[in-house]
């Protein structure tokens, strides 16, 4: 049973650079715009270290100021956060209704999803303890810092070969952990991490555990053909075994694309249904940066406010 009730022209879900960004252009609208905190404050880019690629950050920023920034900046506009995880949503009335988990009913003319999209973890002993320290989920994020340094990208699938062939433009190696012998990437992917000599290749062996032994961290794997087990070490490890939009919420009251993300009208942040909107990496599997994210959450800002004009 719901517990609160509030009405909202705007309701926002996600605190990442898409929610906050479409917060800061919808509060300067005045169209007082409520923005619900989820389970992962910030989103990905909190996974994130420093910030080097944010047009106009000269100064290295970090992610948790850049994001309390743009916070700050929404708030002084006059948006309003609410900390809560939508158990339900249904667009199916003329004003659309949010159950959170806390039992409270926010009802809203229109909703801006930007709930983004968790990378998967391995979820073995260690690795909690160093993301963000030495374990990362985003190439082009964190790459950088490890200039001439050596690395590990885990995993077989499309995502660990783009992040590796760019890593091999910073590091000087890249040893490439996959728990099966066959990759699911593309041909053409493969081809081009084969071609690279950057690249050690260790297939069939599966993750176990991380350590940190000084400044380096081993990754323990077990060996599948004899389940031996070994350390392969490295300075940092990328985690590229996927990700999830977060859309389970929606049960099916939009269009999806075939890896779950919600598809938007080309070139707008428009759903399947009127008066909701979408931005940032819950619609978006391939750019998935900060400065992305902020620029789709600007278009889904707009994309509401020329609907609420015109309703
Ligand atoms: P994916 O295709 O699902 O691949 C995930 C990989 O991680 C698989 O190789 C999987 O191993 C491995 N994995 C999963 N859980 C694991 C665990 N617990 N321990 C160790 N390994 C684990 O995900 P993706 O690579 O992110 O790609 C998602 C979609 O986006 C695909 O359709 C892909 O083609 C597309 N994509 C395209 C491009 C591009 O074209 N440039 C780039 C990125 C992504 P198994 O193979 O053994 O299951």
């Amino acid at each position: 049973m719901a517990s609160d009730s509030m009405s909202q022209e705007v309701t926002i879900l996600g605190t990442g650079p898409a929610g906050l960004t479409a917060a800061i252009y919808l509060a300067r609208a005045e169209k007082k715009p409520l923005v619900i905190e989820g389970p992962e404050p910030g989103g990905q880019l909190t996974y994130t270290t420093e910030i080097e690629n944010y047009p106009g950050v000269v100064e290295d920023i970090s992610a948790d100021k850049l994001l309390a920034n743009m916070r700050q900046q929404a708030q002084k506009f006059g948006a309003k956060f609410k900390r809560g995880i939508v158990k339900q949503a249904d667009f199916s009335k003329n004003v659309f209704e949010l159950v959170l988990e806390s039992g409270d009913l926010i009802k809203t003319k229109t909703v801006i999803l930007a709930t983004g999209a968790s990378a998967r973890w391995l979820e073995i002993p260690g690795e909690a303890k160093y993301i963000g320290q030495g374990i990362s989920s985003c190439a082009t994020c964190d790459g950088f810092f490890y200039k001439d340094r050596s690395v590990i990208v885990i995993g077989g699938g499309d995502s660990a070969m783009e992040e590796a062939l760019f890593l091999t433009k910073h590091v000087s190696s890249v040893k490439l952990v996959h728990r099966r012998l066959e990759l699911r990437a593309s041909k053409i992917m493969q081809d081009r991490v084969k071609a690279n000599k950057k690249v050690l290749w260790h297939l069939n062996r599966k993750p176990l555990a991380i350590k940190k032994k000084g400044d380096k961290l081993q990754l323990l794997v077990e060996v599948k053909d004899d389940q031996r087990e070994e350390f392969i070490e490295a300075d940092g490890i990328f985690v590229a075994i996927g990700h999830t939009p977060n859309t389970a919420f929606l049960n099916g009251q939009l269009k999806l694309d075939a890896n779950g993300y919600i598809e938007v009208e080309r070139g707008t942040a428009k759903t399947n249904r009127a008066g909701v909107f979408a931005c940032g990496d819950v619609q978006d599997s391939s750019y998935r940066q900060a400065i992305t994210a902020a620029g789709s959450g600007c278009m889904a800002a707009l994309d509401c406010e020329r609907y609420l004009m015109e309703i």
